[in-house]
C-alpha cells in the first residue's frame, strides 16, 4: 500500500492530466457530491459499496489537498494533534480511563478494541498514543493552572 503523501500527489497529477480542476468550486463540488454517494452507500442506497464510496471521498479529498499545494503531512500532523487533545479532554474532563497493554490482552487486535469501546473507555495502547496523550493532559493541566 502507499502512503497518503504519494497518494495525494498520485490523485493530483491525475485530475491535472484529465483536465480536472481542482479550484474551491469544482473540486468542492465533487467533494459534496462524493461525501454524499459515501452516505448513501452507508444507508445501503446506490449501486457501489460503502468501500468503493469512501475510496471516491478520498481520491477527490486527497487531490485537492495536494491540488492547492497543502502539504499532507502537515494534514496528518493537525489529526494526530486534534485526536491527542479529544482524548486527553475525554480523561480529564469526562473521567474516561486509560488501559495498559495487559488490560487489553497484549495485542492491538479488532477484539481487543472492541472490547475497550464496550468499556467506555480509550484503548491507548492500541493506537500507540499514550505517551503524547499523557503529555497534552499536563499541558492542558499547566494551561488551567495559570488561569487560577
Ligand atoms: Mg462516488
Amino acid at each position: 500500500m502507499y502512503d497518503l503523501e504519494t497518494l495525494a500527489k498520485v490523485t493530483s497529477e491525475i485530475c491535472r492530466v484529465k483536465g480536472w480542476d481542482r479550484e474551491w468550486d469544482r473540486g468542492g463540488c465533487y467533494l459534496h457530491l462524493e461525501a454524499s454517494e459515501f452516505i448513501e452507500a452507508l444507508r445501503g442506497k446506490g449501486d457501489s459499496s460503502r468501500e468503493e464510496e469512501a475510496a471516491d471521498v478520498l481520491f477527490v479529498l486527497l487531490s485537492l489537498i495536494d491540488g492547492n499545494g497543502i502539504d499532507v503531512n502537515v494534514v496528518i500532523g493537525h489529526l494526530y494533534d486534534k485526536i491527542v487533545t479529544m482524548i486527553a479532554e475525554e480523561i480529564l474532563f469526562n473521567k474516561k480511563q486509560l488501559l495498559t497493554w495487559e488490560e487489553c490482552g497484549g495485542g492491538p487486535d479488532f477484539s481487543t478494541w472492541a472490547q475497550a469501546r464496550l468499556k467506555n473507555v480509550y484503548n491507548i495502547e492500541y493506537f500507540r498514543f499514550q505517551a503524547d496523550v499523557i503529555n497534552r493532559i499536563k499541558d492542558i493541566e499547566d494551561e488551567a493552572d495559570k488561569n487560577v
